[in-house]
């Protein structure tokens, strides 16, 4: 059973009149760090002086110095700088300025498993990875709670290292939601082999692979976008919330028999076979020097795929169909109209403009779609 801390397990006091650099203020810098100074810690937030991140850190009211500055004197080294980027950086700006003694801290542990960098031996290497992106981490903290996050510590010179990781953590609300303990190697391989095979390179082949199966037999690409990606997300939301087994009777009988007699030849033996070529590749390094490789000469191969990707079919109708559809009820007016005159829906965007992103091709289903189309 992994170990789990809550808020008794972790004590800000480890951090008190402890100087923090936060590098970077993206996603997780921009959340973390407003988020560990309004728990009353002492937070300077380095940068490239002037950049677009510079700007808006100063504009949240953070104090900011380039990361040289930032990172000399502090106690503990945040760094959330893109992935790609963290081991040039350390190198000419980190490393020179390290104080003796101070904990280098990372939201993942691809840099130090891929030995992107290497961290003096009189240094803490601690990780502590919120589970959620960074806007999500800072609205959770607003509202008094937290997400989930994961402590690890690579090295423990001070032997306090895991009180510095549990600390952050407490700082932006994490230990209220629970935190898990794991290890540098198992936070860096597991996170990339979830986002390549299930979260972000398995999902959204599935979804396109659908969409496309539907609009070459004919059906129209705003059904198919409706049916392959639309949906998915109220069916995650269900397995999110109560498990698989919630989900399965949330849905039809109809859908439950299809999905569990069919899914076994979309995720196929080979399949899973290619999933542990993907899990290999990981672990043995040959991907990170894959992309490490793409990165440091202009991101050429990842470039090429983004563009291929904003073209594609489901790309392009899902933005026209995203633009004619409410995604939420209209806010309500401020002086409150008689009950009886108040219920009346706005009209749909849909009626006034052209459905049709892409001209789509008429449908000409092989057979009837009747029975098929029973709904979830
Ligand atoms: P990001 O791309 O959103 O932000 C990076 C920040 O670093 C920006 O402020 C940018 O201006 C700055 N920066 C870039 N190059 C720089 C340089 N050379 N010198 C100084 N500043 C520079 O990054 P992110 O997504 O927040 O990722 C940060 C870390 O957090 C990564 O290790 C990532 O794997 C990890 N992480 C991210 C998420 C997420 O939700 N995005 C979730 C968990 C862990
Ligand atoms: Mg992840």
């Amino acid at each position: 059973m992994a170990k789990l801390y809550h808020d008794s397990d972790a004590d800000l006091g480890v951090l008190k009149g402890k100087k923090i650099a936060v590098l970077g203020f993206g996603s997780q810098g921009k959340a973390q760090s407003m988020c560990l100074k309004d728990s009353g810690l002492n937070v300077i937030v380095g940068l490239r002086k002037d950049g677009k991140s510079w700007v808006d850190a100063k504009k949240n009211g953070m104090k900011v110095a380039e990361v040289a500055e930032a990172v000399k004197g502090a106690d503990v080294v945040m760094v959330l700088l893109p992935d790609e980027v963290q081991g040039e950086v350390f190198k000419s700006q980190v490393a020179p300025n390290l104080k003796k003694g101070a904990a280098l801290e990372f939201a993942h542990g691809f840099s130090i498993v891929f030995k992107e960098i290497k961290v003096p031996k009189e240094n803490d290497v601690i990780m502590m990875a919120p589970k959620a992106p960074g806007p999500m981490v800072r609205e959770m903290y607003v509202q008094g709670f937290g997400t989930p996050a994961l402590v690890a510590v690579e090295q423990d010179h001070s032997g306090s290292a895991k009180s510095i990781a549990l600390a952050l953590a407490k700082g932006i609300g994490a230990t209220k939601a629970g935190v898990i303990e794991t290890t540098f190697t198992e936070e860096a391989t597991s996170d990339l082999f979830g986002e390549q095979v299930v979260l972000c390179g398995g999902v959204t082949a599935l979804v396109e692979a659908g969409f496309e199966t539907l609009v070459k037999n004919g059906y129209q690409p705003e059904i198919a976008y409706f049916e392959c990606l639309h949906e998915l997300k109220l069916i995650v939301d269900l397995f999110q919330k109560g498990g698989m087994m919630h989900m399965w009777d949330s849905v039809s009988n109809t859908a439950e028999y299809g999905g569990l007699t069919r899914r076994d030849r979309v995720i196929t033996k080979e399949t899973r076979e290619e999933m542990q070529v993907i899990l290999d590749e990981i672990r043995d390094g040959k991907f990170a020097e894959e992309w490490m490789k793409d990165a440091k000469s202009g991101m050429k191969k990842m470039k090429k795929l983004e563009e291929a990707e904003a073209k594609s079919r489901v790309e392009v109708v899902g933005k026209g169909i995203r633009a004619l559809f409410e995604t939420k009820a209209p806010a309500a007016k401020k002086p409150a109209v008689k009950k009886k005159t108040a219920a009346k829906a706005p009209a749909k965007k849909a009626s006034a403009k052209k459905v049709a992103a892409e001209p789509a091709k008429k449908a000409v289903p092989k057979k009837k779609p009747t029975k098929k189309t029973a709904k979830k």
